[in-house]
Order: C-alpha cells, then sequence, then structure tokens
C-alpha cells in the first residue's frame, strides 16, 4: 500500500472505525484529495458522505458542505462530532448565539466541516474568503436540475462556487441521477471534467414483477395469501385509492392501514411506528409514505399503479429487502394509468422532460427483455447478463436472431448521425415518403426503406427491445435522440449477435375497477 493509501486507511479507522473503503469510496476520495471534480451517484445508504468527510480530515482547511435539508444537516453533523470530528452547521434555524459561536468556529480555522444551506450560503460570503476552503461537496445534487425530480430553486445559484474557488475540488453528491440529470448537475455547476462515479444500483435480491392491471384486487388478495405474516407496501396514486383498498383488505381479514399526507402528524406517525414495530404488517400508502423509514424487512413493495417515473419506483421498491433477504415487488401495469398519469402531466411545470421519464417508465413495463437490464440501463449501468431474477428472466419469452434487423436500425442510427428520435428513425429505415424525411433529405441516405418489410408499430418494439438491452441510448434532454453504445459497436463491427423477442400484445386494458 502506498503511503497515501496507508494514511487514509488509517483515518477510515481512527475517525469512524470502518476497516474497508466500499466500492468507488478510495478512488473518489483520492481523487478530491489530488483537486479533481468529481460526480458521485451511489444509492442512499451506499456512502456517499464518506466521499467528503475523510477528505475533509486529510486536508488542511475547511470543507464546505451544501445541503438541502436541515433536519438531515443536523444528524449528519451530530455523528460527526460524535466521532470527535470538528463540524457544525449554518442555517435559518439558528439562534443568534449558535451562529455566533459557528462563524467565530469558521474564522478561527476550528472547523473540519461546515454545512450550510443553499439558502444561506450567501450569508457566510465574505466569511468564506477569509477563510481556507479545502473542498465543496454539493449534496443531493440532482436538486440542481429541473431534470432530477425534486428540483430546488436555491441549488440554481450554486453555478457560481466553481468560478469563485476554481481551484477547489468541487464533488456533487446524488442517489438518483439518471445520465440526462448527471449532464445537467455538469453543467450546471461548472465541472464538464468531473470524474463521474456511478456505483451500482442493482439490488439483486429485488425480485422485479410486472402484471397486466386487471382485476387488481383480487391479485392482491391471491398474493397475500401466498406471503403470509410478511410485511409490505401497497402504493397507490390517490388518497382516497389507499382509504379504499386498505378497507378491502381488512375485509378479507389482513392487518392493514392507509397513509397519506391527508392524515394529520400524530396519526401518520403512529401507523409508521406500528408498521416498523411489525404490529401493522401491511401499509396502503401514497408516495408519501417511506422517506425516512428504516425497516429492513419489508418483504414486498406492490405499485397499485404506475409511477410516473423510474426515479420514484426504484426509490419505492427499493425500501423492500434492506436486509438483502429475497423480496418481491409488483407492478401493476395498464394503458389506463399512462393515459391517467399524462393527464397529471398536462397541468405541470416541464411537460415535455416529464412525458419522456413517463414514456421511459412504461417501457419499463411493457418491457420484453430483462427488467433489471432496463432500469440498470436508465442509470447509466449496462449489465452483460440476464439478471434471472424477474418475471422475464424467469418466463423467457420467444426469442428469435435479431442480429440483422438490429444492425439495420444501428447503421440507420449512424447514418443519421445520432440526431433523430425514435420517430425519424422508424421513418428513414421503412422508407417513409413525407415532408419530414425529405425535408433533411434522409431520402438519400443508404439505409432508407432498410427495414420497410416491418410494420411501423413492430419496429417500434423492437428498437424499445434494443434501447432496453442496451444497444441504444436515448438523449431525452437532447429532443430524444438515439445514439450507440458501446455494445451497439460491438454487434457492428464484431459481429455480436442479438436476441429479439417475438412481438406479443401490448397489455391494453379498459378500466374496469374505477
Ligand atoms: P448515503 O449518503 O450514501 O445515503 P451515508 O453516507 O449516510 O450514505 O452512509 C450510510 C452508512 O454507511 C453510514 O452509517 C456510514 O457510516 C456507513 N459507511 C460509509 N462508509 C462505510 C465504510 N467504508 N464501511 C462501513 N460503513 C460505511
Ligand atoms: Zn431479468
Amino acid at each position: 500500500m502506498t503511503p497515501e493509501k496507508d494514511n487514509l486507511h488509517k483515518l477510515l479507522k481512527t475517525h469512524f472505525g470502518y476497516d474497508h473503503f466500499r466500492e468507488n469510496q478510495l478512488d473518489i476520495i483520492q481523487d478530491i484529495i489530488s483537486g479533481k471534480d468529481t460526480l458521485v451517484i451511489m444509492p442512499t445508504g451506499g456512502g456517499k458522505s464518506m466521499c467528503f468527510q475523510l477528505p475533509s480530515l486529510a486536508l488542511s482547511g475547511t470543507a464546505l458542505v451544501i445541503s438541502p435539508l436541515i433536519a438531515l444537516m443536523k444528524d449528519q453533523v451530530d455523528a460527526l462530532k460524535a466521532n470527535g470530528i470538528r463540524a457544525a452547521y449554518y442555517n435559518s434555524t439558528q439562534a443568534p448565539e449558535e451562529i455566533e459561536k459557528v462563524t467565530h468556529d469558521l474564522r478561527e480555522g476550528h472547523l473540519d466541516l461546515i454545512y450550510v444551506a443553499p439558502e444561506s450560503l450567501s450569508l457566510l460570503d465574505t466569511l468564506l474568503q477569509e477563510i481556507q476552503v479545502n473542498l465543496i461537496a454539493v449534496d443531493e445534487a440532482h436538486c440542481i436540475s429541473s431534470w432530477g425530480h425534486d428540483f430546488r430553486p436555491a441549488y440554481t445559484q450554486l453555478g457560481y462556487l466553481k468560478k469563485r474557488y476554481p481551484e477547489t475540488p468541487l464533488v456533487a453528491l446524488t442517489a438518483t441521477a439518471d445520465v440526462s440529470t448527471q449532464d445537467d448537475i455538469a453543467e450546471q455547476l461548472s465541472i464538464p471534467k468531473a470524474k463521474r462515479y456511478v456505483a451500482s444500483f442493482d439490488r439483486p435480491n429485488l425480485f422485479l414483477d410486472v402484471r397486466p392491471g386487471q382485476n387488481r384486487i383480487q391479485q392482491i388478495l391471491a398474493f397475500l395469501d401466498n406471503h403470509p405474516f410478511e410485511s409490505g407496501i401497497v402504493y397507490c396514486l390517490s388518497r382516497k385509492s389507499t382509504e379504499q383498498l386498505a378497507q378491502k383488505l381488512r375485509d378479507a381479514d389482513h392487518t392493514a392501514k392507509a397513509y397519506h399526507a391527508g392524515l394529520d402528524a400524530k396519526e401518520r406517525a403512529k401507523i409508521q411506528e406500528d408498521f416498523i414495530n411489525d404490529k401493522t404488517p401491511i401499509i396502503v400508502a401514497t408516495i408519501a409514505f417511506g422517506m425516512g423509514i428504516d425497516k429492513s424487512n419489508v418483504r414486498w413493495v406492490i405499485h397499485y399503479n404506475m409511477p410516473k417515473n423510474i426515479e420514484g419506483y426504484y426509490q419505492e421498491i427499493g425500501r423492500a429487502g434492506r436486509d438483502g433477504i429475497p423480496s418481491h415487488t409488483l407492478l401493476f401495469y395498464s394503458y389506463a394509468d399512462t393515459i391517467q398519469l399524462r393527464k397529471f402531466i398536462e397541468n405541470s411545470a416541464n411537460i415535455e422532460y416529464q412525458t419522456a421519464k413517463l414514456e421511459r417508465m412504461q417501457q419499463y413495463a411493457e418491457a420484453l427483455s430483462c427488467r433489471r437490464k432496463v432500469l440498470l440501463n436508465y442509470f447509466g449501468e449496462f449489465l452483460i447478463e440476464d439478471c434471472g431474477n424477474c418475471d422475464i428472466c424467469k418466463n423467457n419469452p420467444e426469442y428469435f436472431d435479431g442480429t440483422t434487423i438490429a444492425q439495420k436500425v444501428l447503421s440507420g442510427v449512424t447514418r443519421l448521425k445520432e440526431q433523430e428520435a425514435l420517430g425519424m428513425v422508424i421513418d428513414v429505415l421503412r422508407g417513409a415518403h413525407n415532408a419530414s424525411v425529405y425535408d433533411k433529405g434522409y431520402q438519400h441516405i443508404k439505409t432508407f426503406g432498410a427495414a420497410k418489410d416491418i410494420a411501423w408499430k413492430d419496429l417500434q418494439q423492437y428498437i424499445i427491445q434494443m434501447i432496453n438491452q442496451g444497444l441504444l441510448e436515448i438523449r431525452f434532454r437532447e429532443s430524444g435522440r438515439l445514439l450507440l453504445t458501446s455494445l451497439a459497436k460491438e454487434v457492428l463491427f464484431k459481429g455480436k449477435k442479438v436476441q429479439l423477442a417475438n412481438l406479443v400484445q401490448p397489455i391494453v386494458e379498459i378500466p374496469k375497477e374505477r
């Protein structure tokens, strides 16, 4: 071990009591110490904080940590202090004496880390100029992006940090960022060259299951019969449906409670507590439930309706099986749900990207290839092997050798210079004689009409499968244009074979239950 590594291990042991770094931690820490900007994507609980806490001890000066949640800030600082690390926070909730003490300690160089809410940062501006800032950490960095799921306007001011401290390493950290959001974070924080560390999002113990959304109640009751005494959560879209479903489960002799933001705080706390203590094994909830709930033995999560994006879905299923024991996740999917979700989106800001995210969720639900691949692709991870632990892997659809089709599609995308979205790619491959094709002169490119024997809908399905297999990437922020991945190049140039699934009827259902 190099002296530097040795020293870092010592700090890990003496300050935090741990013997080993987790995946990526050591590389990230070394990058930060050597002054490089980094972008860290790690699931919740993965150990992101260590990535800036440890360098703050190895470097002289004080680390500036931007953190959005005041409650979270306090917890982190308390935990650091308990480990004998000199940390403090600064935000709008503090009494004048407290603020006095913090600013004094900061000025005197008595702090290893200072946690600041983005809204309060400007108040510290002058003081920060006077001290030595050894690194800047932007926690929950997805909040900067309107592409993320938790946009916070105060975060958009953080772009000036890199300009003000060009020599200071900046590390942005988040648990949820698809590739587009990662790009946006890097751009807005002015860290275009930041090395990206994406820790694995895989939760192999979660069985991923999607079923058509017919007779959901009967399906749920049957599911519960097969999972007696297990604890789980059913997510619904509306408050009313949580109440109704909980009642139906109770009518069938299950111990179930509804949970949503319309209940008063005391009631909510009680329901949570009873769930954690296994008194109420089943919770029927809106997405308000689960944030900050630490219960390791949740054995299943059911989505009564499809969530509006993959980030939300991933977070919610992630509440199952934290103890690592096999757990079941079940998503009900119907076309009617997507129509309802589209209506919600129509009334919101950023319709375009929300629609793109919804479509990605829909592709996951309609996938004909390994679902875990689809899920991980979304976060920028590319699995080589099928997972063997999802409904598709368990009852494989019939595959055929789709290499020729795939090659046609990939070379079509190449000839369109990776500038065009799904619809145009299909039109060109099918040799469509329409104005948008002709306007761009695409009727002259070599792959025009190369797949004219395949119906439009079928070709669309094949290309979606290719996206889901990680052969193509969609850039939602750039009008949904399709790009080749490194895997695609193996198909084009190294003779790698592609299996495509025979098309089955898409799941379309007329809602009966509502
Ligand atoms: P995140 O911010 O990614 O959600 P945290 O930074 O809160 O996660 O870390 C989650 C837990 O993992 C904490 O209890 C932390 O002390 C612990 N942890 C972090 N790094 C290590 C390590 N190298 N070895 C053991 N535990 C670790
Ligand atoms: Zn699978």
